[in-house]
């Protein structure tokens, strides 16, 4: 009888936890999203013109496009500011409905969250402090330390320099400031974000070598079809009418 009553437990408890990870595992499909009447957005702004914080809001390029998702869907756009290396993972348990933070589709991250239809092309550059002879390329970061965002293209791509050193910031504007203080040698970044930091330190340069060619998309669960149509539908009416660019000239403080 005792075995039997540990047996009955068990399998309750089994029931339970199954019950409970399907809870927090369910997919935030359009109905959903519906029916709670907001569209959660993941980013980490501080990746300029896409996302940054002005007179305390979060603005930039990849906001005004989670605007016209969630006016589309009908809903609130709720913005959620955290370090980019965690969007992925809040995606998949759920904490989030959509990963916009200038986000480069890579093989690795398709094999965790499915992309949009790409919006941005972008490039990873290197930028020193201006004068520094040493570094003029890719092939003279070796034994350098460079500092990058945490769990970006940028982190992947100077993680595999032979003998560097990596410092791994929050953001790519402490990484630029880690750079002017003299903690790192040289900072790999995104293009436009790369500008942004040119734009207000007159004392950082950009290198002419690009590192890496990317294309920037949105991130949601994998299998979630019916919230992927919906973006992508937004996306191609947005790319059709110019408005991206529009948005990029809009937030370049660079004007560019
Ligand atoms: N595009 C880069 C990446 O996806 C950087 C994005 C960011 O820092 N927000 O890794």
């Amino acid at each position: 009888m005792k075995r039997i009553m540990r047996i009955a437990a068990l399998v309750l408890a089994l029931l339970l936890a199954t019950i409970l990870f399907a809870g927090c595992a369910s997919t935030p499909t359009v109905d959903v999203i519906k029916s709670r009447g907001k569209l959660v957005m993941l980013t980490n702004a501080g990746f300029p013109p896409f996302e940054y914080v002005s007179e305390g809001a979060v603005c930039g390029v990849d906001v005004d496009i989670a605007r016209e998702i969630a006016a589309e869907l009908g809903v609130e756009l709720e913005i959620q500011d955290m370090d980019f290396d965690g969007i992925i993972g809040a995606i998949k348990s759920g904490k989030g409905d959509l990963g916009i933070a200038g986000m480069s589709v890579t093989e690795e991250r398709l094999k965790n969250v499915d992309f949009s239809v790409n919006y941005v092309d972008s490039k990873l550059v290197i930028l020193v402090k201006d004068g520094n002879t040493e570094i003029t390329g890719a092939d003279t970061l070796s034994g350098k330390k460079i500092g990058v965002q945490s769990g970006t293209t940028s982190d992947v791509i100077a993680t595999g320099v032979d003998g560097a050193e990596i410092l791994r910031y929050k953001t790519f504007l402490d990484a630029a400031t880690a750079m002017k203080s003299g903690k790192c040698d040289a900072v790999v970044v995104d293009e436009m974000t790369a500008n942004e930091i040119l734009a207000v330190n007159k004392d950082i340069v950009m290198l002419e070598e690009v590192l890496s060619t990317e294309q920037y998309a949105i991130c949601m669960r994998k299998g979630n079809e019916s919230l992927q149509e919906v973006v992508n539908t937004v996306l191609n009416r947005l790319l059709a009418e110019g408005k991206i660019d529009e948005y990029i000239a809009n937030h370049m403080a660079s004007g560019e």
